[in-house]
């Protein structure tokens, strides 16, 4: 049992150990990192600094990320990321799944 680094529970599978300052301090959205106008919350997630636990609440692209953003996230991601090369990266993943929600939303605004 391995628990001395407890990852607690955070919003749509995000590690937080992968998100910036800048998208802790709800300045970029902790999805895409897309410098935030519009925003809407995405719960919070809990870091641990030493023996100290600080909650960020984090936000992202209102009402989605676009599709660019999105796709340039995991991009960006894939490309500094270990994990994403054997294919077992929960946020590359993430990042991935993004973009074709963002396509949908896109989509179903281009509807009406
Ligand atoms: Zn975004
Ligand atoms: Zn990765």
């Amino acid at each position: 049992m391995a628990d001395t680094h407890h990852i607690p529970e955070s919003p749509a599978g995000i590690d937080p150990a992968t998100l910036t300052h800048e998208q802790l301090h709800g300045w970029r959205c902790a999805l895409c990192g897309t410098l935030l106008t519009g925003d809407r919350p995405l719960g919070t997630v809990t870091l641990s600094q030493g023996p100290t636990l600080t909650t960020y609440p984090l936000w992202a692209c209102d009402p989605n990320c676009t599709t660019e953003n999105a796709w340039r996230a995991a991009l960006t991601h894939a490309a500094g990321c270990e994990a994403c090369r054997t294919g077992e990266c929960a946020t590359g993943q993430r990042l991935l799944d993004a973009y074709p929600t963002a396509i949908r939303q896109e989509h179903a605004e281009g509807a009406g």
